[in-house]
């Protein structure tokens, strides 16, 4: 028989894809023997069964779950049905991953209007009932969809009516609000089961159907998590944190989210129910606090912090509850965390020996490094800067924007191209587009643990919570502190290291490199297969590219080398030569800069590799197009402005993507290349004459035919020794390889390997012309192919392993077949990409290329293949 239900005594934490992360956890601890209230999991199939077929829970989930009940009444010795000894139980989503605050929980379940005299009778009366005024409020808003403050209105009504607290009502008061929350069911054309069994199967389906509430829907799209996972529902006994000063709740990280440091780090409140201590409404208290107020409890929970940390190998982020005195766990999870949080904790879990490095590798996102080198604000400016208001420093980074109040606006003005900061009393899951969009993220409420600090910490995001200082005013659009008053559209900046706002922009500066990310990124060279390259070419590039530990340069463009002011007229003056004198007095001049160029490059990698590209772009990128500057032209160049405007017409060209460029301007034009290679030999003479033994390696770009490949290899082998001879050089080795860039080149692999030292892919071109999409006017339709679901990614982004991958790996495999050796690399944006990153580990490429600033996380990533083929 199928079963859809399990007790948390039947599960483990390995069976998270069928109990959801939070139930798979909730029987783990059971397992280890934690405090843990008792309780069933209704599985993710059941969930999804039930989505896809409404009869299905009257058919097959129904009778399991009387029995579920019937168990735990046993259990807990209590009764689900009958007025005594009451059972009343939690009901709680929770999905494979974790999704904080997506998904729904309603508590204090099974309670009605006579139940709660019993509960009044055996406890007390304001207590009881405000166990059923958060059941009909929770209740309201997951099942029925009735906004949670509709209720807290009538409650401040009713509070303002009797002149007194609600802790203070009466009996006939307190039943008088329950009736008017029942109104305020009838008002929505809902009545609240007073059934508990009716209860739950409706709360259990309204969790189910959250699944596919919008927010969890945004969710999952931002964190690409599957959409037919579903979502588990625990059911579990009540246990009371709001049962008086004995009692409580809290949530705590077993280390700092932020920094990382190992050490308590977290919230609670005395007398406080379920959400209380992220919901911003009361002030919680420090963890540590907790060891004045309960000691004996603050010990027990130390205890088991220690004991699911090194259980879990991973710092936890545990929810708790004590009722009069004693502990509860209601909950545990890897704690969501910074990047700098995440890198400590990693490397401090492997000194303390709870890890090995590997372990530690394969636990950090590649996403997370880019974190660690983003920018802070420049230092100097920084001190010299007061802050106008101070707040949690809840998730680091530095941002300046425009200020926005609301969600929607922050979506409307990012669409426009403006960086905008979101600030709000609170944030709350509604929130969540406008919080993706933002660069910062500032709340005058809420703690470290508040909706805004979980959220823009998972994303990365700078933010601020808890800048008490600010009133802000969601209506009018304003912020105030006692001395300025902002409005919409005002500029801030924001440190999330420090919690600290400044008025104006402040200018910022990439990140130290600190020790942690060198140690790790150092185990991640031990393990790595494929190398990491970096895309760059001017020297502060190849300087950055280094410090992030690049192995060598596999693709420096030759192109940007012509824009100076001086060179861009020798450039000029190149391309529109009337006669042989003019373009050798031009390439005279540029050999001079190129050949300094090409050293200059040499001398700052030294003896690593690197891949030089000859020139690529179509001429006219080279050439003015404004009348003005064409005019301007013609008298430097001292030739009639018709004759030069016709000139520029001709190069022109319909689809330069297509066109006139690449090898095929080498074949055209050779004196270009000619020149080129001249500059990387000179240059490299000069280098190994100062002892740095440099071997060039040579590009072609845009190779289609074999014939292309040998025509301008001769040429360049002629040049090359030309040049060891008019240099009186001794020989030393060099290299000319090809991109591949066009299908066909992946086509003919074999034959261009006969030919070639080396093969660099270059992807972005070869998806250009293998999808006929150009990369620049992609962005113009890919939106609407995924909302329609034809493509769900970027190909520019991410490979395209079905079509742009096959190529890559035919070539791969028909040029090895010739030339075993072959050094094969990928110098695309997808060369850096985390998620092309397994795919190239498996075709066998040598190693990847990518901006500086992607390479940290490419090191990671490749490491990541490494050990995952290996484990395969
Ligand atoms: P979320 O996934 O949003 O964290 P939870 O299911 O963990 O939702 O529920 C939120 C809070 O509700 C818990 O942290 C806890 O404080 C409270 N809660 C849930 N179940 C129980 C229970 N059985 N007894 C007491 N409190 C509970
Ligand atoms: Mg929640
Ligand atoms: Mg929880």
């Amino acid at each position: 028989m199928e079963k859809w239900i399990y007790d948390f005594s039947e599960g483990r934490s390995k069976d998270k894809a069928l109990l959801g992360g939070k139930g798979a956890n909730l029987a783990e601890m059971t397992h280890l023997g934690l405090p843990v209230p008792s309780g069933f999991t209704l599985t993710t199939e059941s969930c999804m069964r039930y989505l896809n077929d409404a009869t299905f829970f009257e058919k097959h989930l129904a009778a399991e779950l009387r029995t579920a009940i019937k168990r735990l009444e046993v259990e807990t010795n209590k009764t689900f049905g009958s007025d005594e000894d009451l059972l009343l139980v939690s009901v709680r989503s929770g999905a494979v991953f974790s999704m904080p605050g997506m998904m729904d929980t309603i508590l204090n379940l099974g309670l009605n209007d006579s139940r709660v005299r019993t509960l009044a009778e055996q406890t007390n009366l304001s207590f009881a009932y405000d166990c059923y005024r958060r059941l009909l409020q929770m209740f309201g808003d997951v099942v029925y969809g009735i906004h949670k403050e509709s209720f807290n209105v009538l409650l401040i009504e009713a509070e303002k009516a009797n002149n007194k607290s609600v802790a203070d009502f009466n009996e006939q008061q307190q039943v008088s609000l329950i009736e008017k929350y029942k109104e305020l069911f009838s008002k929505h054309k809902k009545v609240f089961p007073q059934q508990p069994m009716d209860q739950l199967k409706e709360a259990i389906q309204a969790v189910f159907h959250s699944w596919n509430n919008p927010r969890a829907n945004v969710y999952r799209e931002l964190h690409g998590i599957a959409h037919d996972l579903g979502t588990a529902v625990n059911v579990q006994e009540m246990v009371f944190g709001n049962s008086g000063n004995e009692s409580g709740t809290g949530v705590v990280f077993t280390r700092n989210p932020s920094t990382g440091e190992n050490q308590l780090f977290g919230e609670f409140l005395l007398d406080a129910q379920g959400e209380d201590v992220v919901a911003g409404i009361r002030t919680p208290q420090p963890i540590q606090e907790l060891s004045e107020r309960l000691p004996d409890v603050y010990q027990d929970f130390l205890h088991y912090a220690q004991m699911l940390e090194t259980h879990y190998k991973d710092m936890q982020d545990i929810e708790f509850t004590v009722e009069n005195g004693k502990l509860f766990i209601l909950q545990t999870r890897n704690g969501k965390r910074t990047a700098k949080a995440a890198l400590k904790i990693a490397t401090d879990l492997v000194a303390e020996k709870k890890l090995t490095k590997e372990e530690a590798l394969m636990r950090m996102e590649p996403e997370m490094i880019d974190q660690l080198i983003h920018p802070i604000f420049e230092p100097t400016a920084l001190k010299k800067a007061t802050a106008f208001a101070q707040g949690l420093p809840a998730s680091p980074g530095a941002a300046t924007g425009e200020i926005v109040f609301t969600a929607e606006k922050a979506k409307e003005r990012h669409e426009l191209g403006s960086k905008v900061i979101l600030v709000r009393q609170e944030t709350s899951p509604e929130d969540i587009e406008g919080m993706i969009v933002s660069e910062a993220i500032v709340t005058s409420r809420g703690g470290m643990t508040s909706h805004a600090a979980v959220v823009a910490r998972g994303m990365g995001t700078c933010c601020v919570t808890g800048s008490e200082a600010l009133t802000i005013d969601e209506e009018t659009k304003t912020v105030t502190t006692k001395d300025v008053r902002l409005t919409e559209g005002d500029i801030l900046s924001v440190n999330g290291n420090t919690g600290e706002i400044y008025l104006g922009e402040l200018p910022t500066v990439v990140a130290e490199n600190n020790q942690d990310l060198a140690l790790f990124l150092s185990w991640a060279n031990e393990v790595a297969d494929l190398d990491v390259r970096a895309n760059a070419e001017t020297l502060t590039d190849l300087r950055t590219a280094l410090d992030f530990g690049a192995t060598g340069i596999g693709l420096a463009r030759t192109e940007h080398m012509f824009f100076g002011e001086e060179r861009i007229l020798e450039m000029r003056r190149l391309i529109l030569a009337e006669n042989a004198q003019e373009m050798a007095t031009a390439l005279t001049k540029l050999l001079a800069f190129q050949e300094d160029d090409f050293y200059q490059m040499f001398q700052t990698i030294q003896e690593k590799p690197m891949v030089i590209r000859l020139l690529d772009p179509p001429m006219h990128e080279f050439l003015p197009h404004d009348p003005q500057d064409i005019q301007q032209l013609a008298e430097k160049l001292g030739q009639p402005v018709n004759e030069l405007t016709t000139k520029i017409e001709a190069l022109k060209e319909t689809n330069p993507m297509l066109g006139h460029r690449g090898c095929r301007l080498g074949i055209t034009t050779p004196e270009i290349y000619q020149m080129q290679v001249k500059a990387i030999i000179q240059s490299a003479i000069r280098l190994r004459q100062e002892g740095v033994p440099v071997i060039p390696e040579i590009m072609i770009p845009l190779i289609a035919e074999k014939e292309e490949l040998v025509h301008l290899k001769t040429l360049l082998i002629e040049t090359i020794e030309a040049t060891f001879n008019s240099q009186n050089s001794s020989l030393f080795p060099y290299e000319i390889g090809t991109m591949i860039e066009l299908p066909r080149a992946c086509l003919i692999a074999d034959q261009l390997a006969e030919q070639a030292d080396f093969f660099s892919f270059g992807t972005n071109d070869l998806t250009q012309m293998t999808y006929g999409f150009s990369r620049d006017d992609i962005g113009k339709f890919i939106n609407r192919y995924q909302e329609k679901a034809i493509m769900t990614q970027d190909p520019f982004q991410h490979l395209d392993q079905q079509g742009v991958g096959q190529l890559i790996k035919l070539a791969v495999s028909n040029a090895r077949r010739i030339k075993p050796e072959l050094s094969i690399g990928i110098c695309g944006e997808v060369g850096g990409d985390p998620q092309s990153i397994p795919f190239f580990q498996a075709i066998g490429i040598d190693y990847v290329s990518c901006s500086p600033y992607r390479i940290p996380a490419a090191r990671l990533a490749v490491a990541q293949a490494a050990i995952r083929s290996r484990r395969s």
